[in-house]
């Protein structure tokens, strides 16, 4: 098999082509979107209003037969394809066996193994210990339990432009307000925002950033008080914004100079998405809690907090937990999952997507002069589009890019504090074709919509 071609496994022998055959969305889709309207509730987004029927490796085929190239993963979820046969294999399994029994009632080996790899996987060589749950949401609300608990303290540090979820502990964690936020209060009080290292925009150093965030966070909160300093080690939702080197060591090292916890929420950038298995081990940096989910199990809701077995161990018996949290088959699936990461070295192909496309992004930056940024790491790349040869943001022409971008066939996600971003997150597995084709559309569209 040559590079170009689909290495996945998966078990829907889908074309791995875009074909479109109606109009995006097609009538079929049109009829349905009418139900969703009068069933479900307004306030339920969809980026695309079109209907799935089949997915696999690096498409989603719709109702009406289009297939359209997947370049957001159901937001960075299907890491290892969609329907991957190690997937789908051990799933089947365990749903004959049984499908429940809640880990806090009778237990299971899976959800142990699962704590097992995850131990072994995250960054550091230290005693870890692991718990699950079903949502990241649900794995940063138990993160900051653990951290609370632990170190007696109740302030918990977040940053400018970092998403953490949608209960009202990660809402107020979060830093954008539409439309996360808009209307949802009164929120968690002792949460306390300090300013990213942000390299496109403030032009500071690492370090320099991080000497204002510890200042700030020395003088606002005082460090006795913090409890923990939860961040991203790349944003996601703000726009896969990537620190200034040095930004994440220094609150790595003020952390550990202050009995502070200090949590990575990689529920994101988890899982082999920035070509390691965790973005942490970009800079050497090793958190004392890790929050994974997305990326994890395959598309079924799984999500973990781990981390040092001192802190994870502070919590009295029975402080965690929850019905569902490591169900059998999300833990099935899981174990599918990073099987297959680990015998297609999925790190590998993340790190040969980013060398694809940032130079066919920087060709179009120089064609177009509406890209002011390109970033990111492995297959979480994202463009910043602005008002032609300025740094000015430009929402406007962005969603009629990624609108333009989906009628043509190819689904892609815009993100950011400004709404300026296009953001990429390809399933690992890929081919190179349809990432070329996927390219040459974001190309077209990009040049039309700002010529
Ligand atoms: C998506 C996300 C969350 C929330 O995860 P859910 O499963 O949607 O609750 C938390 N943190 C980060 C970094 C995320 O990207």
């Amino acid at each position: 098999m040559t590079t170009s071609e689909s290495t996945a496994m998966t078990v829907n022998d889908i074309p791995q082509e875009r074909r479109l055959v109606t109009a995006i969305p097609g009538p079929k889709s049109l009829e349905i979107q009418k139900r969703r309207t009068s069933a479900v509730s307004a306030g339920v987004g969809a980026t695309l209003p079109i209907f799935i029927s089949k997915a696999a490796g690096g498409v989603v085929v719709d109702i009406d037969g289009n297939s359209l190239i997947d370049m957001g993963s159901g937001i960075a979820v299907t890491s290892v394809g969609n329907s991957a046969k190690q997937v789908v294999d051990r799933v089947i399994a365990q749903v004959q066996d049984f499908t429940h029994t809640c880990f806090m009632v009778t237990q299971y080996e899976s959800y142990v193994e699962v704590c097992e790899a995850l131990n072994r996987l995250t960054p550091g060589d230290h005693e870890k210990r692991s718990a699950l749950f079903n949502t990241g949401a649900e794995a940063v609300e138990n993160a900051v339990k653990i951290a609370r608990v632990y170190t007696k303290r109740q302030a918990v540090v977040v940053f400018e432009h970092g998403y953490h979820g949608r209960t009202n502990l990660t809402m107020a964690m979060t830093a954008k307000v539409a439309p996360y936020k808009q209307g949802f209060g009164p929120f968690a009080s002792e949460i306390y925002r300090m300013p990213l290292s942000y390299p496109a925009h403030d032009g500071l150093t690492g370090k320099e950033a991080a000497d204002h965030a510890i200042s700030r966070m020395i003088k606002e909160i005082g460090a006795e008080n913090i409890a923990a300093i939860v961040i991203e080690p790349i944003q996601g939702e703000g726009g896969f914004i990537v620190p200034a080197q040095g930004f994440l060591p220094s609150l790595v090292k003020f952390s550990n100079d202050n009995g502070i916890v200090f949590v990575a929420d990689e529920v994101q950038t988890g899982f082999c998405r920035t070509g390691k298995w965790f973005a942490c081990e970009h800079e050497g940096i090793v958190p004392d809690l890790i929050t994974t989910a997305k990326g994890i199990a395959g598309g079924l809701p799984l999500a973990a907090v781990t981390g040092r077995a001192e802190i994870m161990d502070s919590v009295h018996a029975g402080g965690l937990g929850g019905t569902y949290g490591g169900n059998p088959i999300a833990c099935a699936a899981a174990l599918g999952s990073i099987a297959a990461m680990e015998e297609e070295d999925l790190n590998e192909k993340a790190r040969n997507i980013e060398a694809i496309m940032k130079p066919r992004l920087a060709k179009i930056a120089e064609a177009t002069g509406v890209i002011s940024d390109i970033r990111g790491r492995g297959a979480m790349i994202a463009i910043e589009i602005v008002k032609k040869d300025t740094n000015e943001p430009d929402p406007d022409t962005t969603s009629k890019i990624a609108k333009a971008c989906h009628a043509a066939g190819v689904v892609v996600l815009t993100a950011g504090t400004y709404g300026n971003v296009l953001r990429f997150l390809p399933p690992l597995v890929m081919p190179e074709h349809l990432l070329d084709d996927a390219l040459t559309i974001i190309e077209q569209q990009i040049k039309e919509v700002t010529a």
